[in-house]
Parts: C-alpha cells; sequence; structure tokens
C-alpha cells in the first residue's frame, strides 16, 4: 500500500486544478482517475466538443488552459418556434424591449456578483460566499418561473430564454431557479466563445504529470489513524486527505456524497448529412424543450453537426434529410442543477468535496479544486513545523529533477475518455 498525503479522486477540471495547487506548493499527492479530461472530451481532432462548449470572458481561471475558440455571436444564434426561425434582432424583442431591458440590469448585476463569488470560491465554501450576499441567496430561493413572470418577460422566455436554458441546463427552466437561471444566460452579457480545450488537461497537468494514476477508485474507507484507505482497480493507498473531485453519479458508488437536486444526463451526437432548408446554413438552432427531444443543434467548423439530446435515439429525421452519427457519447451526469441548500465543500477530518454540486460548469468547478487543496495546504501548514513543511517541499522539487534527468515526457498518462 501507498501512503500519501493526498489523493484526488478524478482528472476533470476540479481535480486537475486541484491537483496543480497542491503541486504550485510542493503537496505530496496522487490523483487517481478513470481518465484525463473528464466532460472536457473532444474528437480525435480536438475540433469538436463531446462535453463542455462554450467558455465566457469571465473563466478567469480555465481560459489561460486553452488557446482560444471561436466567438460565439448572437447573430448566428436562431430559435425554432412554430415552424420558423427567429433570432434575438426580431420585432418581438422589440415589442418586449422594456422587459429585456430590465433582465439585461439584473444579468450585469448578477455577472458583477459571480465573478466576486469566484474570486473568493478559491478560498471559501460556495455556500458561505452565497450565504454572504444577499442579492444571491434571494435569487436561490425564487423559483425562476416567478422571476420570469415578475420581470414581465414571459414571451421572451418562450421564445428564446426557456430553450437557451435547456440547451446548458438540459432540463426546464421552472424546474430551476432564478440563480441558474441567470448564470445560463450569462452568455447574453459576455463575450462567449467555442471552448477550446483539446490540450487543456495537458496543459493543466504540466509538471506534475507523474503523479496521476489511470485507476479506478473502488472504496473508499476510514483508516484507524483518522485517515483514509482507497482501493482502486491498480493497487491501495492511504491518504491524510481525500478529495472527491467527480460527479455525483460516480461518488456515490464508494462515499455518501450530497445529492444534487437536478442531476441530468445528456446525449451528445455528432454526425453529417443534409440538414432540412428551415436548418440549413444556420450556425446553432436552439429548440423549444416541450416539444423537442434534441436541445440545440451545432455547425461545426468541420462541417458536422453536433446535436445535444434528452434522449439516446432522438427523432433525426425531423431535422435532417439525410445523416450519418459519427460518433455519440452518454453523460450520466452532464448539468448538475442544486436547489435551496448548496452542498458544503470542507466535508471534515480531511474529505473534500470539488466538482459541480453547486453551480455547474468549467470556471466553477476548477474553483473547487483550487479550494480544496487551499484546505488541504492551510491544514498542513498549521500541523508542520517550519522545518519538516520544507522538507516537503524539497522532497517534490528533487522528484521534479529525477523526472528531468530521465527525460520523461508529462503527458506520459494522459487518457482516453468514453466515446
Ligand atoms: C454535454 C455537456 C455540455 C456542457 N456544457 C458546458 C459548457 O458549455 N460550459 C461549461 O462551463 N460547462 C459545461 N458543462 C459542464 C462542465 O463540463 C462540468 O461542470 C465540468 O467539466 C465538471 O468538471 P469536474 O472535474 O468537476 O467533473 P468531470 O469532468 O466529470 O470529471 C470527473 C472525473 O472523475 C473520473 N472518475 C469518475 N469515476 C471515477 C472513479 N470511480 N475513480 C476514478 N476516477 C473517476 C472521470 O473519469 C473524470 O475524469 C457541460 C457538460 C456536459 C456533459
Amino acid at each position: 500500500m501507498r501512503s500519501v498525503d493526498s489523493v484526488i479522486i478524478g482528472g476533470g477540471v476540479s481535480g486537475m486544478a486541484c491537483g496543480r495547487t497542491l503541486h504550485e506548493r510542493g503537496r505530496d499527492f496522487v490523483l487517481l482517475t478513470k481518465e484525463l479530461g473528464g466532460r472536457m472530451l473532444t474528437s480525435q481532432s480536438h475540433l469538436v466538443n463531446y462535453g463542455a462548449s462554450y467558455v465566457t470572458a469571465d473563466y478567469e481561471n480555465i481560459l489561460p488552459f486553452m488557446s482560444g475558440g471561436k466567438r460565439i455571436r448572437t447573430s448566428e444564434c436562431y430559435f425554432f418556434s412554430d415552424g420558423r426561425l427567429v433570432n434575438l434582432f426580431s420585432l418581438r424583442t422589440l415589442r418586449s424591449s422594456v422587459a429585456l431591458v430590465r433582465l439585461l440590469v439584473k444579468a450585469r448585476d448578477f455577472r458583477k456578483r459571480l465573478k466576486r463569488l469566484r474570486r473568493r470560491a478559491l478560498h471559501e465554501q460556495q455556500k458561505d460566499i452565497l450565504a454572504s450576499d444577499p442579492v444571491l441567496s434571494a435569487l436561490v430561493r425564487t423559483p425562476a418561473r416567478l422571476f420570469v413572470e415578475k420581470l414581465g418577460l414571459v414571451d421572451l422566455n418562450d421564445l428564446f430564454f426557456a430553450p437557451l436554458f435547456n440547451s446548458t441546463g438540459f432540463i426546464e427552466y421552472d424546474k430551476s431557479n432564478a440563480f441558474h437561471y441567470l448564470d445560463n444566460l450569462m452568455p447574453l452579457v459576455c463575450r462567449t466563445y467555442v471552448a477550446d480545450h483539446g490540450h487543456c488537461a495537458e496543459e493543466m497537468a504540466r509538471g506534475w504529470s507523474h503523479r496521476i494514476r489511470l485507476e479506478g477508485v473502488e472504496g473508499l474507507v476510514p483508516a484507524d489513524d483518522g485517515g483514509y484507505l482507497v482501493q482502486t482497480t491498480g493497487g491501495a493507498y492511504h491518504a491524510q486527505n481525500v478529495v472527491l473531485a467527480l460527479p455525483y453519479k460516480d461518488a456515490i458508488q464508494f462515499w455518501p456524497v450530497p445529492e444534487p437536486e437536478h442531476n441530468v444526463p445528456v446525449y451528445v451526437i455528432e454526425l453529417v448529412g443534409e440538414r432540412r432548408p428551415v436548418f440549413r446554413d444556420k450556425g446553432i438552432v436552439f429548440f423549444r424543450p416541450e416539444e423537442h427531444d434534441i436541445t440545440i443543434l451545432w455547425r461545426q467548423i468541420t462541417g458536422s453537426d453536433i446535436v445535444f439530446s434528452r434522449r439516446c435515439d432522438p427523432a433525426l429525421d425531423q431535422y435532417y434529410e439525410s445523416h450519418r452519427i459519427v460518433s455519440a457519447v452518454c453523460w450520466p451526469t452532464a448539468a448538475v442543477l442544486s436547489g435551496h441548500d448548496w452542498a458544503a465543500q470542507d466535508l471534515g477530518n480531511g474529505m473534500y468535496l470539488a466538482s459541480d454540486y453547486n453551480i455547474c460548469g468549467l470556471e466553477d468547478a476548477f474553483t473547487t479544486g483550487v479550494y480544496a487543496a487551499n484546505r488541504i495546504i492551510d491544514g498542513s501548514q498549521q500541523g508542520l513545523t517550519p522545518g519538516r513543511a520544507e522538507e516537503v517541499t524539497k522532497k517534490n522539487g528533487n522528484e521534479e529533477d529525477d523526472m528531468r534527468q530521465h527525460g520523461r515526457q508529462d503527458s506520459a498518462h494522459t487518457g482516453k475518455g468514453p466515446s
């Protein structure tokens, strides 16, 4: 059995952010994962995303690890309603312009508060930050439907915002609250880009990939000395700290993590074909959730299309005259939507919860990983004498030197995701 100070379980953005922070501070850890990248999965060419698809300019933590994708403009987004396509620059928007302005004012304020939450989330639990912001707390308690009615947004919501919410939240907007509603509408007030994370996991692991083990965790139990025993497909580990950086449906297999209100499965299908005339030459088409089982139809730079669907076998003939499926991925937990009670991230006794239990998305998952790492670092600084802390840092530094001398490549452990 190998003994380490900390074990991170999960090699998606939250686990990688945690590993990177621990590495930068010279901590002793391993990251155990079935594969690297998690929901940042792409096609082999990295040109098509099969998981997280867009990032906004506000993703300050994750953007440095991406090469920069194409800008997504509102003018290329269409909404399918009553057999025809409309976009935001239409007469119907003009008629509801007062309500739209009201929404934009709320969205701008939300954006400012969300950015503040994210900055603080590197060192504080999301639920504590939420409790200290009365406006965000009220949004979490307000049903999205009530929010829409109060702002006089019913028409615009029906036409544009409910399909937009459904395309990334993967459930009907009225099953959620005003916080998630506004979070999903951030592309309206913030520059938005196609996520280019083909090399993101590799970049994040630069300098510490020797700490990544492609092993699935099968068991986790408390050890007699107050630490934990982790059983994997490849062996066993003893650790003082464990970071659970994986979604509910995976983590619940071996640890009683809190269940978010909604864990939504989604199918992502890449296909080539001849679209029906109404959809031809349109970049992105959103669909009304009550009428369609696909939520979005999205032309890729490769010429193929990506379709998100709540069913494994959507009626694609409705959208295509002919088509051929290139690839299909099922995500048991694609999006997570929390309710009123946000989950604690510090679970006590050296156990930390990362990932998207409270707020879904790459940037917020990233901050949960950094938070867990910072708690581990704070905890060990309190427990260690300065001499011991220096020793640990030096030992890790030597390992790096050994790696360089032996000329091992950082990408050696990069895994393949589901397809
Ligand atoms: C289709 C889709 C579209 C999305 N669109 C967007 C978007 O446009 N913008 C955005 O910001 N976010 C989007 N998201 C959400 C975003 O992808 C997630 O919030 C984020 O990637 C979560 O990262 P994570 O590291 O917490 O979890 P994950 O990425 O799920 O990583 C979990 C890791 O745990 C590993 N694992 C699982 N079980 C075990 C086990 N037993 N042992 C060891 N390892 C295990 C997995 O292999 C994986 O590496 C989307 C998600 C999906 C699926």
